[in-house]
């Protein structure tokens, strides 16, 4: 078992010109890949979708994790992965299934672009890539919803090529590792760098996830098993004391606040409209209850001209209040019983059945709130 760290001389180089101050940069750094092998060997996690030892890894599965994991967590993922897999154990099963069925069996997860990118990604694959992943980074990263870290991640655990991906994780370790001082997200370019440059050519697939295995259970956010860490002889915040203190983030600006109106849009049968958001942007493709856009000022009544349709519109009391990730939506509720509902665009949908759509969750909320709320 060896490891290697490719030309420590670059790196201090990298760092000059970065303006990164890295504490130490011993000489052990040499064999930090081989440790973290090794450590691996004894202590890697046992996941649903890793490949047992000695066994080829399996592309669709590994990609399916890599999709899911963004921005989430393991434990979250796990029965996720398994119910799809369950489901839809190949790419060629994935391409065929519906949208929705895709979007329903995601509902949870979040970020639904994921999902819709996570289908068509499989049907492009088998339309023009013969039902087989590319192995390289470039080829990856041309397919629907593979970025960066994934492209990356998928070439070397599927394909054991000497690829670096660098997710939060990762990060961290690395800024350990130098003691970065220098603040996310602008640190970003140089620890990726400082990363690429730890990455071995031999098993370069185990080595990402034992970087991964080490950031998730060692070498975690507040309080580092530096006492247990492979590579603590390594680590050059350890010896600075700096462990738990990196990496450094600057100060986030608070989330603003949107605003927008939801229309719990009703038959005179209690049927509920709902409507397709457009595929594009934040919770594309996913089913909503008809809002209007949603602003940076609330709006007042006039935005009533956005309705779905024509009703005498009553506000709801109260209102939802839902967190994105770059910001917090106020939704007000109005209701309204269109008579006329032959006219509407949308699809009428009788309550005890809404849970059959992939309603995100805020437009979840938007539901419960307003059945509450809503009179009889
Ligand atoms: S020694 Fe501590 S801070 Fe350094 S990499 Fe290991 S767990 Fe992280």
């Amino acid at each position: 078992m060896h490891g290697r760290l490719d030309g420590p001389e670059k790196q201090r180089t990298d760092i000059r010109r970065t303006g990164i101050r890295c504490v130490n940069q011993s000489a052990g750094h040499q064999d930090a890949a081989g440790r973290l092998l090794a450590w691996y060997d004894r202590h890697r996690r046992d996941l649903p979708w890793r490949a047992p030892p000695f066994c080829p890894p399996d592309p669709y599965r590994v990609w399916l994790s890599e999709i899911m994991l963004q921005q989430t967590t393991v434990a979250a993922v796990e029965a996720y992965f398994r119910r799809f897999v369950a489901r839809w154990p190949n790419l060629e099963a994935l391409a065929r299934a519906e949208l929705d069925e895709v979007l329903h069996a995601w509902q949870g997860l979040g970020y639904y672009a994921r999902a819709r990118n996570l289908h068509k990604c499989a049907k492009t694959l088998v339309r023009e890539h013969g039902g087989r992943f590319p192995d390289r980074e470039e080829a990856l990263r041309a397919l629907p919803g593979i970025g960066v870290y994934t492209a990356a991640a998928i070439a070397a655990i599927a394909f054991d090529r000497p690829a670096t991906a660098v997710d939060g994780n990762v990060e961290r370790v690395v800024a350990r590792l130098f003691a970065v001082e220098q603040e996310l997200p602008r640190a970003k370019p140089a620890l990726r760098r400082l990363a690429a440059g730890l990455t071995p050519h031999a098993r370069p697939g185990d080595y990402a996830q034992a970087m991964m295995d080490l950031g998730a259970t060692v070498c975690t956010p507040k309080s580092p098993g530096c006492g247990y860490c492979p590579l603590a002889g390594d680590c050059a915040a350890l010896r600075a004391g700096t462990a738990a203190d990196l990496p450094r983030r600057e100060t986030r600006a608070a989330r603003p606040i949107r605003y927008g109106i939801a229309f719990w849009t009703t038959r005179p049968d209690g049927a509920v409209l709902l409507r397709r958001r457009p595929e594009s942007g934040l919770l594309g493709g996913m089913m909503e209850i008809p809002s209007t856009d949603w602003r940076d000022t609330r709006s007042g009544r006039r935005v009533l001209a956005d309705a779905p349709a024509q009703a005498d519109w009553q506000p709801m009391p109260g209102g939802v209040s839902h967190t994105f990730t770059h910001f917090r939506l106020e939704l007000e509720i109005v209701s309204g019983v269109v008579k006329d509902w032959r006219r509407v665009a949308g699809v009428w949908t009788p309550v005890a059945r809404l849970g059959e759509h992939a309603l995100p969750s805020v437009m979840k909320k938007v539901v419960r709130h307003a059945l509450a709320h809503s009179a009889g």
